[in-house]
């Protein structure tokens, strides 16, 4: 639900996300708030009540097309705000999101929407971290994005996100792709044997060093094998 629907639109119709659309793994629609104005001039913002900067987004447009959007749904939807006031989100919630049949996406602009629309529909409130943009459109398009790449077969290989950062509350390891030997620096050995266990190994090995030195606080959260827990101590005491 966006006043700017061609600027979701030119993201969601590349590479994997559109890919993933085109062959029906998950449907997006870029809604037009501005479609459901009462407004004859098809207004859909007016300046803020008690004086101040900027234009507010109506509660009518907003509210008028989030009903739509559930009429035409045949089941429930959750409806999320976009908003910097919003709890950050995380790679768990996004796994939680991903379980949902439909979610509605609310993209604010200007100074934000009417706060009345948002007391009724009580959508969840999300922000993509603790800086200002200059509408919600980013932020839907990053929910839209993560969560559309845990359904099945948008990826062409689980282990695409299984292995990958915030996951299992470890930074993934470092990749390498061809050639070999780039100004110098040659990739890393272990990589090129093809020993599977001992590349296993080294990754896990890498994960756990780079977690600790870049996101200790995330170590604490992750499920951690007794060999990773001597591994850190012993990294750790050299
Ligand atoms: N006046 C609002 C405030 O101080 O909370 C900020 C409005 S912002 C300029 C316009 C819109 O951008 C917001 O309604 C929201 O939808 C979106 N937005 C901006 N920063 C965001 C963030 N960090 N996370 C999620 N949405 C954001």
């Amino acid at each position: 639900m966006t006043l700017f629907p061609d600027m979701c639109r030119a993201y969601l119709d590349e590479s994997i996300i559109g890919r993933a659309r085109r062959s029906g793994k998950v449907q997006i629609e870029c809604v037009d708030i501005r479609d459901y104005t009462e407004d004859k001039h098809r207004r859909v913002d007016d300046t803020p009540y008690g004086g101040g900067m900027g234009m507010i987004m109506q509660a009518q447009p907003v509210y008028d097309c989030y009903m739509d959007i559930c009429k035409k749904a045949q089941s429930p939807v959750h409806l999320i705000y976009l908003t910097p006031q919003g709890k950050t989100l995380t790679q768990q919630r996004v796994r939680e999101l991903s379980k949902m049949d439909n979610i509605a996406l609310l993209c604010g602009h200007y100074e934000g929407i009417d706060e009345r629309v948002i007391e009724e529909l009580q959508p969840e409130e999300i922000s993509v971290g603790d800086y200002v943009l200059t509408g919600g459109e980013l932020p839907a398009l990053i929910v839209a994005d993560a969560v559309s790449r845990m359904l099945p077969g948008v990826l062409s290989d689980e282990e695409c996100f299984t292995e990958e950062s915030h996951y299992s509350s470890l930074l993934e390891y470092p990749q390498y792709t061809r050639p070999f030997e780039w100004r110098g620096r040659e990739v890393p050995e272990v990589l090129i044997t093809g020993h599977h266990e001992n590349v296993r190994r080294w990754r896990r090995q890498q994960s756990l060093i780079r977690t600790a030195r870049r996101r200790p606080d995330m170590l604490e959260k992750a499920q951690l094998s007794q060999k990773d827990i001597s591994f850190l101590s012993e990294w750790r005491g050299k």
